[in-house]
């Protein structure tokens, strides 16, 4: 019996982690990223260890060019925002966790002066890279890896910077520099890459996600920012924070909008009440926190649909995540598998969080009290975990079948390898047609490090 139970823990383990990570072909993720996130999990619980790393939150640095209202980590680290990891730090950070995902974030990581070096460094490290953005560089990072491939294909890019013009993604100006190379940068650029996505924040539709950015025209960029990716090939998924005043069915018309565009998927959370970000509403903005953030209560209440979000829309989370958020069952909290490394080391004991900062994962791993924190059994061990159920906290959980619930495995199967939710229903448009003189591709190579 003891057999069969931990075979299906193993088994939930094995095909849950991947909520983690993402969608190929037809299915909700691709099956190889699926198979190396699998095997590490196998791995690690194979040779015994409780405790380990799925994914590497990396913050190279905390500068901004936004000041989002509710953004913990602009506020936090007020005093270091000049401060940036130096490159070899950001992949010794990798090779020490061995999380086979890093999202990597901030601050705004396209502020990052090595991010070309620090994604082609995880590439060769085989890691599953998300870089999450507000969206305002992405499109002139895609404009140095145009200017890349004009220097190595002239005649296809040509051809795709007439059209990228002809659909208002990039200026007459900016494609003649691109054909000129003036444009072309001296560092590698961000190309696409079975193992990369870029993660762009959207909170809602036009009118709440600029509010909530603090500047108009954020939303409209990031829009402009999707349709470029997607027609040049990127992967690309959002994540969107729940807050107090998000209204659910805004939310369900952004997904099906995203969907038009041909997103990949999008994560969820309900926003967390740092401490720091609670301060500077009431101080700078003169709002009462308690009428921002969510409590638990208020969480599932705004969430009582995510299991069917789930069905509807390709949401990267477990079924077992979705029933969390919706109140219909409990997890414990596993802060450990979701590690944030930054400018001032390893963040403990989590993302949100900070007693202090480790000079090591394994440091943080044996000195942290794991069982003073997190909830278990519904009631939290530390009175600023009441009101969290954010997915840096309880995503591991369920993806590792920490807390096991008949039938789990058979959903799991369902969400991972059924057919992936598209609710626009139409095909969305992701790529152009065949150039006229169409060449071989060529992939750009990562540049040693
Ligand atoms: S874009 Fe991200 S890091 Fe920048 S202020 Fe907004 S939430 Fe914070
Ligand atoms: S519940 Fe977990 S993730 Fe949330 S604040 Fe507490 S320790 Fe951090």
């Amino acid at each position: 019996m003891c057999f069969l139970i931990s075979m299906e823990r193993l088994a939930i383990a094995f095909i849950g982690n991947l909520p983690l990570i993402f969608n190929f072909i037809s299915m909700r993720f691709p099956l190889p990223l699926t198979l190396q996130i699998a095997g590490h999990i196998l791995g690690n619980q194979i040779r015994g260890r409780k405790k380990f790393a799925t994914v590497l939150q990396l913050e190279p640095l905390h500068t901004c060019n936004l000041t989002c209202t509710g953004c913990g980590r602009i506020r936090e680290y007020s005093t270091s925002l000049k401060d940036v990891m130096p490159l070899g730090d950001c992949l010794a950070a990798s090779d020490e966790c061995g999380a086979p995902m890093v999202s990597i974030c901030g601050g705004e990581p396209l502020l990052y002066p090595h991010i070309e070096q620090l994604v082609a460094g995880l590439h060769q490290r085989k890691r599953i890279v998300y870089v999450c953005t507000n969206g305002m560089f992405m499109r002139k990072k895609m404009r140095d890896y145009l200017a890349v491939q004009f220097q190595q294909n002239p005649s296809r890019t040509a051809w795709i910077l007439e059209e990228l013009v002809a659909e208002e993604l990039l200026t007459p100006s900016d494609a003649e520099k691109i054909r000129s190379g003036t444009l072309t940068p001296k560092h590698p650029a961000i190309a696409p890459h079975p193992r990369f996505y870029w993660n762009v924040h959207l909170d809602g539709l036009e009118t709440t996600h600029d509010i909530i950015v603090e500047r108009k025209g954020v939303f409209a960029e990031c829009i402009a920012a999707i349709r470029m990716a997607k027609i040049l090939g990127f992967q690309v998924a959002t994540n969107t924070t729940i807050y107090r005043e998000t209204d659910p069915a805004e939310i369900e018309h952004l997904f099906e909008m995203l969907s038009h565009l041909g997103v990949d998927g999008h994560t969820l959370s309900p926003g967390y009440e740092y401490d720091a970000a609670k301060r500077d509403m009431a101080d700078r903005l003169g709002i009462d926190p308690a009428k921002f953030f969510l409590t638990r209560k208020a969480t599932v209440e705004k969430l009582k649909n995510a299991v069917a979000w789930g069905k509807r829309y390709p949401i990267f989370g477990t079924p077992a995540f979705l029933e969390f958020l919706a109140g219909q069952r409990e997890l414990p909290c596993s802060a450990w598998a979701i590690p944030t490394r930054n400018v001032a080391g390893w963040k403990g004991p989590c993302y949100f969080m900070t007693d202090g900062h480790h000079a090591t994962y394994r440091d943080l791993l044996e000195k942290t009290d794991w069982s003073g924190v997190g909830v278990s059994d519904g009631k939290a061990n530390d009175p600023r975990c009441e009101n969290c159920m954010t997915h840096c906290g309880f995503e591991p959980s369920a993806a590792l079948g920490l807390a096991p619930q008949p039938g789990d495995l058979w959903k799991i199967i369902r969400f991972n390898f059924g057919p992936k939710p598209n609710p626009s229903k139409a095909k969305p448009r992701v790529t152009l047609s065949k150039p006229p003189h169409d060449e071989p591709a060529r992939i750009e190579q990562p540049a040693s490090l």
